[in-house]
């Protein structure tokens, strides 16, 4: 049987692996990306997706590096959508051409206002949070709808407890699965799985993970979205001598987290791979050696 939707492959008892990448601004970027994608290939990812930059801004650029993952490549694959500087008629434009185009999956978001401006505004009556998106995607009656998730708590929300409401307002209108923004300390994600099963979220959470590779990459995220360190991976960071020994202890923690969440009943691992390969091979090879990634997919 072949799997074709996320949705479908989420359900078949397999861990699902999946890896994001961005659109390239340069043809250089374009032909290093279709490089790292040649060697996750045979890694047979279950899908692969490409985000959406604000404002539309890489509109274009998603939707043929999109397309080329589809074509070239052969890839499950699931353009990311977002709600920013979009009307409604836009979105759902958009939604119908990567439906005539035979793409199956969308991950609904509302985005970030654009650089240099602090507050969120949709454009007049246009799509104001995820759940629009998602309601158009879901009545088009052939995509499988992700969501995004915080085990942190979205640093806008009122509350922890009023951002798992929200969440469950995106599974109401017909979101099929939820991605989450990465983390690194697993305990966050178990939280906040239970709190999600209490709200009524009962479709499958893949925690999103990025193996760190450089102290940079870190303090970007730490400064993007607040999220929380473990004392014992910052000093074990802050011992190594070059980018060598981060790189070592990056991914041997982020082996070791991925095996953690798997064997706490996680659905499968969505890796925030930067447009890099190495480290996700190397952090495959560590899951195939313990049995979690199988070739036999
Ligand atoms: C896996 C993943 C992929 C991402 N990809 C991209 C990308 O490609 N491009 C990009 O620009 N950004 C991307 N982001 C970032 C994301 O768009 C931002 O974090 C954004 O601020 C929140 O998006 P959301 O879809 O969770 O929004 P929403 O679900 O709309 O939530 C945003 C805020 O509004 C609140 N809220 C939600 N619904 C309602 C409602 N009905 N009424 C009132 N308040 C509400 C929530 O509590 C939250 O504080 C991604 C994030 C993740 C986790």
């Amino acid at each position: 049987m072949i799997y074709n939707q996320i949705k479908e492959r989420l359900y078949r008892g397999l861990p699902v692996f999946s890896f994001e990448f961005f659109p390239p601004k340069t043809e250089d970027g374009v032909d290093a990306l279709y490089e790292t994608l040649e060697e996750l290939v045979p890694m047979k990812p279950d899908f692969v997706s490409v985000t959406y930059g604000a404002g539309g801004s890489t509109k274009e650029k998603t939707h043929r590096i999109v397309m080329a993952i589809k074509d070239k490549f052969k890839l499950e694959v699931m353009p990311h959508l977002t709600c920013v500087g979009h009307s409604h008629d836009e979105i759902q434009q958009m939604l119908e051409e990567y439906a005539a185009s035979g793409i199956s999956n969308v991950l609904a978001l509302r985005g970030d206002p654009p650089k240099g401006i602090d507050e969120w505004k949709p454009v007049e009556g246009g799509p104001a949070h995820a759940v629009d998106i998602v309601k158009m995607a879901h009545n088009a009656g052939v995509f499988s709808v992700g969501v995004a998730g915080f085990p942190e708590g979205h640093p806008e929300a009122v509350s922890f407890g009023k951002d798992i409401e929200y969440l469950a307002q995106k599974v109401r209108a017909g979101a099929d699965f939820v991605i989450t923004q990465l983390f690194f300390d697993n305990a966050l994600f178990l939280d906040y799985v239970s709190k999600a099963r209490r709200a009524g979220v009962t479709i499958p959470i893949i925690p999103g993970i990025m193996p760190v590779t450089r102290i940079s990459q870190l303090e970007k995220f730490k400064e993007l979205s607040g999220c929380y360190i473990p004392p014992e991976l910052k000093k074990a960071l802050s011992k190594c001598k070059d980018d060598r020994q981060v790189e070592e202890v990056g991914l041997a923690y982020c082996a070791a987290q991925c095996a953690d969440l798997l064997r706490s009943g996680a659905p499968g691992i969505h890796f925030y791979t930067l447009n890099k390969s190495r480290a996700c091979t190397t952090v495959h090879a560590a899951l195939q050696a313990l049995g979690y990634w199988s070739d036999d997919r």
